[in-house]
């Protein structure tokens, strides 16, 4: 499976605690003012590469605490974002996704629910400049949310009941 990439920053350390291994994902819709990552906006531009070979170089990688998607919306390729970290996530490193789409908007997706049972923290909600807030932690304005998911056992359940429906 192929993911759409702006960039990797290989060794972070300001997407999120720790050594992380950033992935920009390539494409978003929203447009929101002042954005930070303009070029990531185009849906056919960055590189296509291979979920398969990225996940082994950052397996290959012993430092590393955590992984983070940011973007461009992660979501919008939320199959091949699942793809990508699923070993990942089975080697016991930290996981945190960004995205434009609110978790209330996220859980109403049925295609976005497999990304969501990878990770372990979302932050949430489009960036607003009238909401900006550069104190704020890992977030770049006050409507985000940092959301802790614990609960991944209970977000594969709702996975399984909405294949259902
Ligand atoms: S959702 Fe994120 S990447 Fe997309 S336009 Fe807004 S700030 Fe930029």
């Amino acid at each position: 499976m192929k993911l759409r990439i702006a960039g990797l920053a290989r060794e972070s350390v300001v997407d999120g605690p720790g050594i992380r291994f950033a992935v920009f994902t390539q494409g978003c819709r929203r447009n929101c003012p002042g954005c930070h990552n303009p070029t990531t906006h185009d849906l056919t531009g960055g590189e296509l590469v291979d979920c398969a070979t990225l996940t082994a170089e950052i397996l290959r990688n012993l430092h590393l605490d955590g992984v983070t998607l940011t973007g461009g919306e992660p979501f919008l390729q939320a199959a091949a974002c699942a793809a990508l970290l699923g070993p990942i996530r089975q080697a016991g490193l930290h996981i945190i996704a960004y995205s434009g789409f609110t978790w209330e908007e996220l859980c109403t997706q049925p295609d976005a629910l497999p990304l969501l049972c990878q990770l372990d923290v979302l932050v949430d909600g489009p960036y607003r400049a009238d909401l900006r807030s550069p104190e704020l932690p890992f977030r770049g304005s006050r409507n985000q949310r940092i959301i802790n998911l614990p609960f991944r056992d209970v977000v594969q359940l709702s996975t399984n009941h909405l294949r259902k429906l």
